[in-house]
């Protein structure tokens, strides 16, 4: 999301006139785009601000502007930990950001918009601004309903907005017709999308709108399509029998449980039951494709006990995860949780950290490993950083593939034949596509 805002801010900013430079030292104005889903990032922003500043010493008239879930947060705040910032601008003020840097330039000295999107504010993102020329992200919904007791994302990002599916259906045949391989549909909860008129989404039938709008993105025929993240609770089966149906609809399925404990999830008010996600990711394990499936989990929550703890590791255990996004609980101010009294010490934190990701490892390497042999198919994205004789790219199941590979290959999609599993990586052989058989995922 942070990555797709940065863009549309971006388009805005080059539509107003205004030059995108790599470096501090070439700028007039700084933004930094912030995250607040966790302490240490937010902390991070006032340790940049002040790097920012240090680069530029004899520039009186650079202008620092803070955007993003801090900026929306912490509304005036920021100005007072950190007074040498000109402009703080909230999530939904990224259309406004040209005319925000021109108060700041006429002499105001705290600039400060939180206010809500424009009735005509646009999605539209310039080719040029996205992060890359092969994958593109295309948010679907903003916000969040669902008060999670740990997590900030509705107090920082407003309640849920469904974006028209007919906007994104253009959206995505003008990414196809630029050459874009993959699309991503993105959103905090992308299977909650529900947009206010039906437009776009006719003749395309699903159980929900989000499985009709898969099945409307799909008969574009855009190679790729994935989508993240998916809510457990809104998670309905019509959703795998869409990917079925259309090979374009990739194997990825990201659902987030957090935690094993049914006391914990309550805690969480998740809306969920360790019983209904199994049953959810039943179908996803049971589909006739071999779906990936990746997750969240977060321990040490308040009141997190080692019972607690080793249901979380039991479901793991079970669930058999392609991979995990691990973390420690962070207590934001604002949120349920931040008033729980019984928290768990850092330390133990740490430890359950450690013992959950040498389960998942563990299970992460099994999975890997019964890769090699197999010929996955891969979109080339770009050279790899490790070494210039090797291309990266992903999978459709969304593992990190890297081949040997000239650069001529990039934005292709190839057959690899895996020939050895990393941790968090697949290596592989580019083979000729004629000569294989069977396409695994
Ligand atoms: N909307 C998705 C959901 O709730 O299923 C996830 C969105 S959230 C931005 C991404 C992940 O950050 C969450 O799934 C959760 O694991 C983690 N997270 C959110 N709040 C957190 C907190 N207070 N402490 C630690 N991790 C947190």
């Amino acid at each position: 999301m942070n990555v797709a805002d940065s863009e549309r801010a971006a388009t805005g900013l080059r539509a107003s006139g205004y030059d995108l430079c790599e470096s501090v030292d070439d700028a007039d104005v700084v933004l930094l785009n912030t995250c607040s889903v966790r302490e240490k990032a937010e902390r991070k922003v006032y340790t940049r601000i002040g790097e920012v500043r240090a680069a530029r010493p004899d520039k009186q008239d650079l202008l620092v502007g803070v955007m993003g879930c801090v900026a929306q947060l912490e509304g005036k705040a920021v100005f007072e930990h950190a007074s040498s910032v000109n402009m703080v601008i909230g999530t939904r003020a990224t259309d406004r950001i040209s005319s925000l840097i021109e108060r700041a330039r006429d002499g105001e000295r705290k600039v400060l918009d939180l206010g809500e999107r424009g009735e005509h504010d646009s999605w539209d993102v310039s080719p040029v601004e996205r992060h890359s020329p092969h994958v593109a992200f295309i948010p679907i919904i903003e916000g969040c309903n669902k008060f999670c007791s740990f997590c900030i994302v509705p107090y920082s990002r407003g309640r849920e907005r469904s974006r028209p599916a007919t906007e994104i259906i253009t959206e995505v045949k003008r990414l196809q017709a630029l050459g874009y391989k993959e699309i991503h549909l993105i959103g905090q909860n992308v299977n909650s999308y529900r947009p206010r008129v039906e437009d776009g989404l006719e003749g395309f039938s699903g159980a929900t709108p989000f499985c009709r709008l898969l099945r409307a993105v799909a008969a574009t025929g855009l190679p790729r399509i994935k989508f993240t993240t998916s809510f457990p609770r809104d998670f309905h089966p019509d959703i795998v029998a869409a990917i079925e149906e259309n090979p374009n609809l990739c194997d990825w399925v990201h659902l987030p449980v957090q935690s094993g404990s049914d006391r914990i999830l309550k805690l969480m008010r998740r809306g969920h039951k360790r019983s209904d996600y199994l049953a959810r990711i039943e179908r996803v394990k049971n589909s006739k494709r071999r779906l990936a499936l990746t997750s969240d989990v977060i321990v040490g929550f308040p009141g997190e006990t080692e019972e607690d703890f080793q249901d979380t590791i039991s479901l793991v255990s079970q669930c058999e995860y392609d991979s995990l996004y691990l973390f420690k609980y962070s207590k934001r101010a604002g949120t349920p949780a931040a008033e729980f009294r019984e928290t768990v010490p850092e330390k133990e934190k740490t430890a359950r950290f450690l013992e959950l990701e040498k389960v998942q490892r563990a299970a992460q390497e099994k999975i890997y490993t019964s890769y090699v042999g197999r010929t996955l198919s891969v979109l080339a994205e770009r050279q790899s950083s490790r070494s210039e004789a090797d291309l990266t790219g992903h999978s459709t199941c969304h593992k990190v593939v890297n081949f040997s590979g000239t650069r001529n290959l990039e934005g292709e999609i190839v057959d690899v034949i895996v020939t050895a599993a990393k941790t968090n990586s697949l290596y592989g052989t580019l083979i000729n596509r004629s000569a294989v058989g069977v396409r695994g995922t």
